[in-house]
């Protein structure tokens, strides 16, 4: 039976297994062609997104077993026609697990696959969240989460491009990267993407409506309704200002405060979106003081298991710009799935 509470030093062998797919993703950027292939749903996936979860998961077991629920599979990597991606990934590896084996790094990457268990406690992995950023050397972020009942109590998200300071631009691509780490009930707190940073916890969020108001959004319209969105910004009215990004680095620019709102209208009504695509995210921008419900103003529900089945959509804003949003997508009927 795995335990739904943690160890106390689980926060720095988070942090630790993070920083180490930062690494193992920085180097498959800086030395390899990024090899990229779709996945069966047209999602990418590509050598950096296997070997970040291998690291994570060999970190996250280094002291017994503990359930951890992956985004990626091995699946692929053990047909024989894949034989030149598996070695990649092995290679791939080595600057965290230098004598890492083939059929090891498999196993690790394997042992990511659950199941999410709402009664208990289980780590929620995103090795590369953005990949499509990954590929096109925009923003894309490592995802961590610790789920307890239900609840996301420690999140560590380390994003490699992210400059650590608050660049008028996020497409300033940055040598280290930042790190947000978040405890349910603890202020936020972010820094340098390196081992041993001195991480700053975050202040409370203005109370007053800023002008303009810095909109973060998807970079591209693949999963997020770019037109609505526009649509809900003009209903709010006032200067407003977009700040397109990938991935998760969204929730952390709002958190840090570099904008005040991220908007999220689904492409797909009817799929629910995955619960290592948000809980990460989600913590450590409600532990910097920020509200973040669905597109109908309902709290997230993560206890449905990998997918988030009672929500749709996202709004994750200071208060006073989160409730200005929220009567805008009602009165343009964007909150509901089925219209
Ligand atoms: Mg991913």
């Amino acid at each position: 039976m795995v335990p739904a509470s943690l160890a106390p030093d689980a926060v720095d062998l988070a942090r630790a297994a993070v920083l180490e797919a930062v690494a193992v993703c920085r180097q498959v950027r800086r030395h390899r062609e990024v090899a990229r292939i779709d996945k069966p749903d047209d999602s990418p996936v590509t050598v950096a997104d296997f070997a970040a979860q291998a690291v994570i998961v060999r970190r996250l077991r280094e002291r017994g077993p503990v359930r951890i629920l992956g985004e990626e599979s091995a699946r692929v990597l053990r047909r024989p026609e894949r034989a030149k991606l598996r070695d990649a990934v092995v290679e791939a590896v080595r600057p965290a697990w230098p004598d890492a084996t083939a059929d090891e790094v498999l196993d690790a990457i394997d042992g990511a696959s659950g199941p999410a268990d709402p009664e208990g406690g289980y780590w929620a992995v995103d090795p590369i969240d953005g990949t499509r950023g990954f590929v096109r050397g925009g923003q894309y972020a490592v995802c961590l989460v610790w789920i307890a009942k239900g609840s996301p109590a420690v999140a560590v998200m380390g994003c490699p491009n992210l400059a650590p300071r608050l660049a008028p631009s996020v497409d300033e691509l940055d040598p280290h990267g930042t790190l947000f780490v978040a405890e349910a009930g603890a202020p936020m707190r972010w820094g340098p993407a390196l081992p041993g940073a001195e991480l700053t916890a975050v202040d409370q969020p203005p109370s007053e409506r800023p002008s303009p108001v810095v909109v973060t959004r998807s970079f591209e319209g693949t999963y997020s309704r770019l037109h609505d969105i526009d649509r809900v910004l003009r209903r709010i009215g006032g200067a407003v200002e977009i700040l397109p990004a990938d991935s998760q680095v969204k929730y952390g620019l709002v958190a840090r405060g570099q904008a005040h709102a991220y908007l999220r209208i689904p492409q797909d009504h009817q799929r629910a979106e995955q619960v290592w695509d948000h809980a990460p995210g989600w913590l450590v921008a409600t532990a910097a003081g920020m509200r973040v419900t669905d597109l109908r103003g309902e709290p997230f529900d993560f206890s449905c298991g990998a997918r988030l089945e009672r929500n749709y959509g996202l709004v994750c804003a200071i208060p006073v710009v989160h409730d200005a949003l929220l009567e805008a997508i009602a009165a343009l009927g964007l909150q509901h799935r089925d219209r």
